[in-house]
C-alpha cells in the first residue's frame, strides 16, 4: 500500500467529502411491495412500478422512511418536516423509468454531524444532508456466452431503498475518510437501518476529492470518484487521487472537474465523464408523490425507539465499567459484542476482568472457528461465571484458560467443567500444607538459602508446589503457607 508521501502532505492539503449510499434494511421495495433480496434470479423481483411501466404510481413504504428518519436522528441533522420527492432525470439502460426518484431542493433531514476517532483525537465532520432515493438496476457485462457482444441488464434492484448521506468537505487525509466510512457503516448498523454488506453492494461510497496549498483558503477544483466499493478501495483511491492532482499542479497543469473511475485491478483511477451539474439532471418535483410530511408526534416515536448509538455506548463502557479506551472500542464495534460483553459483566460482577476475557481469549477463538459473537458456543452468563469463579478464588487465570476451550467446545457450564476435571484452585491451607511440607522435604538446599537470608528463593519453591500441585495451588495462598513453615 502506497501512503501518500509526506513531502507532499506539508506542501499540499487535501479536502475531501463523501456521499455515502445506505440500502435501508426493508423487506419490500421503496415504492412497491416487491421484495429486496439479494442473489435471486435475475428480473424476478420486479412489477409495474419498479419496471418503469407507463401509468404505473409508486407508493412510498413507510418503514423506508421511518429507517431514514432514524439515521437522520442519529447524525444529530434536523428533520424537516415537509420533505419533497423529486425526479432526477438521466438516461441509462439500467434506469427503466429514465429517472430516478430521490429528493433535491427540500431532503428529510439536513445540517448534523458525526464524530469520528483519528489519531490526534476526535473529529466531527458535518453532514450536509439525508435524502431518500430509489436505486438502479444493474447492468451485467460478463459471465454470458455473448457477453462480448451484449450487456443485460437485471431490474431485481430497481426500486430499492436508499439514503444518500452527504458529508461536508471536512476530511483532510485518506485515514479520515477511512474512520468516518467506519464510523457511518457503526451507525448504520446499530440503528438496524442498513445492514452495510458492502460486498452485496448495501453500502457504496463515492468520494470528491480536491487539494490545495497548505494556508489556502480557496478549495482546490473537486474530482469526483465513484465505485469505491470497499473500505481498501476507498483509501487507495483518495491515496492514488490525491498524489494525481499534486503531480499535475506541481507540472503547471490543472485538475479537470469530472467524474472519475477507481479502477481496483490497477488501484488509478480513469476519467469517466466531465462532471455533471445539478442542471443536467433537470430536477422537478415528482408528480406522483404527495410531499412527505413528518409529525412531531411521528417523529418523538422514531425517537424513542432509537437504541444506545456506538459513540455513547464507548464512552459509558469507560466510565461504567473502567474499561480501557481500547477495549472499549472493541467492545461496541458491532451492537452483538457490546450486548455480549453486558450479559457477561452483569453475572461476572467486574467488568474490567471480563472486558479482557471477551476480547482476548473469546474473540481469539470465534475468529479462529469462523463464528461472530452472537454464534457464540459459550453463552455471555457463562463467561460471566468464569469470571466470577476466578474472583472468589475458586480458578486461577491459568486453571481458567484450560477451561475457556472445553466451554467453547461443548457450551458447559464452568463450574461443571471445573468439578467433573478436578481443576477447581487449592486455597484450603490444610490441603496445601501436605503438598508444601513434601516441597520443603525434597529441597533442603533451597530451605537452606532461604533460611540463610535469600528469601528470593521462595519464588522457587512456589513454583515447585505448583508444580506438585499441577497447577491448581492458589499460588497467593501458597506464598502464605510457605512464609509461615520457614520462618
Ligand atoms: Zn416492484
Amino acid at each position: 500500500m502506497t501512503a501518500v508521501p509526506e513531502s507532499v502532505l506539508t506542501k499540499y492539503e487535501p479536502v475531501i467529502g463523501l456521499e455515502v449510499h445506505a440500502q435501508l434494511a426493508t423487506k419490500t421495495k421503496i415504492f412497491c411491495g416487491c421484495p429486496v433480496e439479494f442473489g435471486a434470479a435475475p428480473n424476478t423481483n420486479v412489477c409495474p412500478v419498479c419496471l418503469g411501466l407507463p401509468g404505473a404510481l409508486p407508493v412510498l413504504t413507510r418503514l423506508s422512511v421511518e429507517l431514514a428518519l432514524g439515521a437522520g436522528l442519529a447524525l444529530h441533522c434536523t428533520i424537516n418536516p415537509f420533505s419533497r420527492f423529486a425526479r432526477k432525470n438521466y438516461f441509462y439502460p439500467d434506469l427503466p423509468k429514465g429517472y430516478q426518484i430521490s429528493q433535491y431542493d427540500q431532503p428529510l433531514a439536513e445540517h448534523g454531524y458525526l464524530d469520528i476517532l483519528t489519531e490526534a483525537g476526535k473529529k466531527r465532520i458535518g453532514v450536509t444532508r439525508v435524502h431518500m432515493e430509489d436505486d438502479a438496476g444493474k447492468s451485467i457485462h460478463d459471465g454470458f456466452r455473448d457477453s462480448d457482444k451484449y450487456t443485460y441488464v437485471d431490474l431485481n434492484r430497481s426500486g430499492a431503498p436508499l439514503i444518500e448521506i452527504v458529508s461536508e468537505p471536512d476530511m483532510r487525509t485518506p485515514d479520515e475518510a477511512y474512520a468516518y466510512m467506519t464510523e457511518m457503516k457503526q451507525v448504520l448498523q446499530y440503528l438496524g437501518v442498513s445492514d452495510c454488506d458492502m460486498e452485496k453492494g448495501q453500502l457504496r461510497c463515492d468520494a470528491n476529492v480536491s487539494v490545495r496549498l497548505r494556508g489556502a483558503e480557496k478549495f482546490g477544483t473537486k474530482a469526483e470518484v465513484k465505485n469505491l466499493n470497499s473500505f481498501r478501495f476507498l483509501k487507495l483511491a483518495l491515496e492514488y487521487e490525491i498524489e494525481r492532482q499534486v503531480e499535475l499542479i506541481e507540472g503547471g497543469g490543472t485538475v479537470a472537474q469530472e467524474t472519475r473511475l477507481f479502477n481496483p485491478e490497477t488501484g488509478q483511477t480513469v476519467s469517466m465523464r466531465s462532471k455533471e451539474h445539478a442542471h443536467d439532471y433537470r430536477y422537478f418535483p415528482e408528480p406522483d408523490l404527495v410531499p412527505l410530511r413528518v409529525s412531531e408526534h411521528w417523529l418523538n416515536d422514531v425517537r424513542s425507539k432509537l437504541p444506545e448509538l456506538p459513540a455513547d455506548r464507548r464512552e459509558r463502557f469507560v466510565t461504567q465499567y473502567g474499561l480501557r479506551e481500547y477495549d472499549a472500542q472493541v467492545l461496541t464495534l458491532t451492537r452483538e459484542t457490546g450486548d455480549y460483553f453486558e450479559a457477561a459483566a452483569k453475572v461476572s460482577g467486574d467488568g474490567r476482568s471480563t472486558a479482557n476475557w471477551v476480547v482476548g481469549d473469546l474473540m481469539g477463538m470465534l475468529k479462529a472457528a469462523g463464528k461472530e459473537i452472537n454464534e457464540s458456543p459459550i453463552e455471555a452468563d457463562r463467561l460471566g461465571e468464569l469470571v466470577a469463579l476466578i474472583n472468589k478464588g475458586d480458578l486461577s487465570g491459568k486453571l481458567a484458560k484450560e477451561i475457556l476451550p472445553k466451554m467453547f467446545e461443548t457450551g458447559e457450564a464452568p463450574a461443571a467443567i471445573m468439578e467433573r476435571e478436578g481443576l477447581k484452585q487449592i486455597s484450603d491451607t490444610g490441603a496445601l500444607e501436605k503438598i508444601v511440607d513434601e516441597v520443603l522435604v525434597g529441597n533442603p538446599k533451597q530451605v537452606e538459602q532461604y533460611k540463610s537470608g535469600k528469601t528470593t528463593v521462595i519464588g522457587f519453591l512456589v513454583g515447585q508446589v505448583m508444580k506438585a500441585s499441577r497447577g491448581q495451588a492458589n499460588p497467593a495462598a501458597v506464598n502464605e503457607v510457605l512464609k509461615g513453615k520457614l520462618s
